[in-house]
């Protein structure tokens, strides 16, 4: 079996997430599952930044202490993974707990030269001294101005030269500082990456991901860090995914266009519609958030839903002797698609033809119950995939109330009351059961919240 090891930039604990880091998450995490269901063995990283500009600036705005500040958002941002229904990292490593490791080494990289101690106290990192500096970015490092440093965490490529390792206290930082041998500071946000992300996956390892936002400065800065300690590569794959946008712009807090997934939900949204709508465009492609989306994306899912649980009804007598070559041909475009650098596109497109020529021989009463519980299994392995469906009510929780309204509102109809047929349905929609004519007869499935 294959292993894959795979590090992936986790949120930085100072506010709630907004739906475009669930972007990155999303993508990260059908990354996950396919590798997964393709027999790899996946350990997954993904670390929580509790310790950065953005994070001792919100605690000073409250008036808590940092780690009091942070645990609140660690603690929102495991209710909204799961929520989303996001399989969990295997190591969710904090970067609080590890600055010996940082420590470490930035020391290496004094040793070697490579970094050096500023007037001001602060440890940077020599872009000079590395040769590779830029080749993640293709930043030219001639355009950098020789001897500038900068100390934030994020800028602008045109901004970049030689960034902190170790950020020497200032009154700014008030109370959040460490006392180690690099002196009285706090780590710079690049080299809590390198240090987490070596520490639990060694020092090369299969996948790196994050929003394209992140290549520049922050993971380019990894990338020098990282190799100018080593020697070694650092990464064998990058994977960014692009930005969702809101009216052609980044979702960001710092626009203030954002939607966090707590608004959606108080706003009575699927949790698993924000999934697939956030999940269903390619990682390598920007795209829009708007309502209109939203609710074409819980059609889907409610489509999808509704045809595993109409798969339980399934008693065809008469086989088409179609249905093996449907799986066949939807598990290998499936399959073929999202082995193509996760054609999500094509592969959603696959699953709903197979499931409009399954719902015409469902139609026809040409499935039998073997089948169906073949078209069943095809399903829940996309699902191990998609992560949309989850487990469907099965009719047999069909309780005897239910059943006897179905059934009286069925000969109220037969005998054209159709007042009474009326009210029973209103009484069963009162239940949240939803009605259903088909050719078959009256079918019935429960409404989701
Ligand atoms: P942060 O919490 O800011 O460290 O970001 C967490 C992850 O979300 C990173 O991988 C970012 O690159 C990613 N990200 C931030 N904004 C967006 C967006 N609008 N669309 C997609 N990914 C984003
Ligand atoms: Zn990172």
């Amino acid at each position: 079996m294959g292993k894959v090891r795979m590090y992936t930039c986790g949120p930085t604990v100072y506010d709630f997430a907004h739906i475009g880091n669930f972007r990155a998450f999303l993508f990260e995490d059908l990354l996950k599952r396919w590798l997964i269901q393709r027999d790899f063995r996946v350990t997954h990283v993904m670390n929580l930044t509790d310790i950065d500009d953005k994070t001792i600036k919100g605690s000073q705005k409250q008036g808590v202490p940092l780690q009091q500040f942070t645990d609140f958002y660690v603690k929102a941002f495991f209710e909204d993974i799961k929520v989303l229904n996001i399989k969990p990292a295997d190591v969710y490593p904090k970067a609080t707990d590890h600055i010996p490791e940082m420590v470490a080494l930035i020391k290496k990289l004094m040793v070697k030269g490579i970094a050096y101690k500023g007037e001001d106290g602060s440890i940077y990192f020599s872009v000079c001294k590395f040769s590779d500096y830029g080749k993640l970015s293709h930043i030219k490092v001639d355009e950098l101005k020789a001897g500038a440093r900068v100390s934030q965490d994020e800028y602008a490529k045109e901004d970049a030269q030689d960034f902190a390792l170790w950020k020497a206290w200032t009154a700014e930082d008030g109370d959040v500082y460490w006392v180690t041998e690099l002196g009285k500071g706090r780590p710079g946000w690049h080299i809590e990456c390198s240090a987490m992300s070596m520490k639990y996956l060694g020092e090369t390892f299969d996948i790196h991901c994050g929003g394209v936002d992140n290549m520049f400065p922050h993971h380019e800065n990894e990338t020098a860090q990282s190799e100018a300690a080593t020697g070694k590569k650092f990464v064998n794959y990058w994977m960014h995914n692009e930005h969702l946008q809101v009216e052609g712009k980044k979702m960001s807090k710092s626009f203030g266009n954002f939607h966090t997934l707590r608004d959606l939900l108080t706003k009575g949204n699927d949790p698993i519609a924000i999934r697939y709508l956030l999940m269903s465009t390619h990682y390598r492609q920007q795209f829009n958030f708007t309502f209109e989306g939203l609710e074409s994306a819980k059609a889907a899912v409610d489509r999808l839903r509704n045809f595993v649980r109409r798969l339980h009804e399934a008693d065809g007598k008469e086989s088409s002797g179609k249905v093996a070559n449907f799986i066949a041909k939807a598990e290998a475009c499936f399959g073929g698609s999202m082995d193509d650098d996760l054609n999500i596109g094509i592969a959603l497109a696959s699953l709903f033809d197979f499931v409009r020529e399954i719902n015409s021989l469902l139609d026809a009463n040409t499935v039998s119950k073997s089948e169906a519980a073949d078209i069943g299994g095809l399903m829940m392995r996309f699902d191990a995939v998609l992560g949309v469906i989850g487990k469907v009510e099965v009719e047999e929780a069909l309780s005897a109330d239910i059943d006897a309204l179905v059934q009286k509102r069925e000969a109220a109809r037969k005998a054209k009351n159709w007042k009474e047929a009326d009210e029973i349905r209103v009484q069963l929609k009162a239940m949240g059961i939803v009605l259903e004519d088909t050719a078959q007869g009256v079918r019935w499935h429960k409404e989701k919240a």
